[in-house]
């Protein structure tokens, strides 16, 4: 048959949630063919139930064999991969058409690369992939003949604002304005910063979402990810890539033409346009989304980001800037220092520190267009060059 299927790499967290939610509302057009987890057995478990996939996988092996165990309770016959590699195998699998990349982090580059090289449909919401995989992770979309779609939110509406010909963009643009919520902490003392709990950085005003992105939203390192993120998938200089606090979440991004027309996305913040544009691209299909409405909302605001309150957000630039492999020190430092800040082992104004010292004291040495090897070596000894530094700000 002409479904298409679609494999959902973090079909446990909030995007593979809200990916699930589309796909089920078109059965005609998709299968959930194959979900994947890491540690929430009950989780995935109770997706299967529901979407009924060819195959399953659990990165954490632990989790995997509970999730067998599981699944053969409930009398389903869904044969249980285990491991990392597992998920490189779904996402470069011969009979998958489609792959969400929802995983968390740098631990999802591999599966990324995977599905690139084998030629997916490959949508990507796991930023910290291309920031860390940079020109490498580009090459292998190309060589592969992959089509790589933006699912978060703002490249998103980038790439609805941009013809379907890419070799035009480049002529197009002046420049783009990525838009920022500014989190939890737009209007907070920066004095009173250092107190914060996780709680406190992981109630989102406007989106529901995992802890780790909720917390880089609080400290506006996901808008200097989303810079780099733009960077590669756009094909821009860093000075094209611009920023502005817009607190309704409403206007998603925005691109300014050569001509100085400017183009913006808008709707109400739900993940699940996004994910559907790229599920249906170059088609739309309905996505479940309340409507927009303009005279409720009343008005639109912008702000410019203060390097006083989002010290984070400037290091996009530099680190743009720096050898091959910088933004993937940057990268390892925050999902080290975030992780720390939520186990509550570091404080939240300590997060920018161990960022800024460890870019400081982690030289890459990378080629210009590395192998992925090299730099998932550069991303553990910049974790461990992190670590370091959270173990120390303790003391
Ligand atoms: P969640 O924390 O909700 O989900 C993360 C998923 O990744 C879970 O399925 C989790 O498995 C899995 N995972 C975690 N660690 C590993 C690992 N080491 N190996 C394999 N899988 C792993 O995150 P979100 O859904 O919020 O975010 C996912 C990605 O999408 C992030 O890169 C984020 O920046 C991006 N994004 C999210 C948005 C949102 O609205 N949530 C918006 C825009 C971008 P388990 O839970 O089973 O352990
Ligand atoms: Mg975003």
């Amino acid at each position: 048959d002409k479904k298409l299927n679609v494999v959902v790499l973090g079909a446990t967290g909030s995007i593979g949630g809200s990916t699930l939610d589309v796909l089920a509302r078109h059965p005609d057009r998709y299968r959930a063919w194959a979900l994947t987890g890491h540690t929430r057995v009950e989780e995935l478990a109770q997706a299967c139930l529901q979407h009924r996939p060819a195959l399953a996988a659990m990165s954490d092996e632990t989790s995997a064999r509970l999730l067998a165990e599981r699944l053969r309770a409930q009398g389903l016959e869904i044969p249980v991969l285990a491991g990392p590699q597992a998920l490189c195998d779904l996402a470069s699998h011969p009979q998958a058409d489609a792959v969400m990349a929802a995983v968390v982090g740098a631990a999802g580059l591999p599966a990324c690369i995977a599905a690139a090289r084998a030629g997916k449909r490959l949508m990507l919401a796991n930023k910290e992939a291309l920031v860390v995989g940079g020109a490498t992770f580009m090459q292998a979309v190309e060589q592969g003949g992959a089509l790589l779609l933006p699912i978060d939110s703002e490249h998103s509406a980038i790439f609805q604002c941009l013809p379907e010909d890419r070799t035009t963009w480049q002529d197009r643009i002046d420049h783009i304005v990525l838009t920022a919520s500014g989190g939890p902490f737009r209007q907070r003392d920066p004095e009173t910063l250092h107190a914060v709990t996780p709680a406190q950085a992981c109630a989102h005003p406007n989106w529901v979402m995992g802890r780790k992105i909720s917390v880089d939203s609080a400290t506006m390192m996901n808008k200097a990810l989303e810079v780099i993120e733009a960077r590669w998938l756009f094909g821009l200089a860093p000075e094209q890539i611009r920023v502005l606090i817009h607190p309704q979440s409403i206007v998603h991004s925005m691109v300014v033409c050569r001509d100085q027309s400017v183009l913006a996305q808008m709707g109400t913040p739900d993940m699940r346009v996004p994910i559907a544009y790229g599920l249906s691209f170059p088609q739309r299909v309905t996505s479940g989304a309340a409507p927009l409405d303009l005279l409720a909302l009343g008005g639109l605001t912008f702000e410019a980001p203060l390097a006083s309150r989002f010290p984070g957000l400037f290091l996009a630039w530099e680190a743009l800037r720096g050898p091959t492999g910088t933004t993937a020190v940057l990268n390892a430092a925050n999902e080290v220092a975030v992780q720390a800040f939520l186990e509550e082992r570091l404080r939240f104004t300590d997060i920018h520190r161990v960022v800024a010292d460890t870019l400081a004291g982690c030289q890459p040495g990378l080629s210009a267009l590395p192998p992925v090897e090299d730099l998932l070596e550069l991303d553990l000894r910049a974790r461990r060059h992190a670590q370091a530094l959270v173990v120390a700000q303790r003391t």
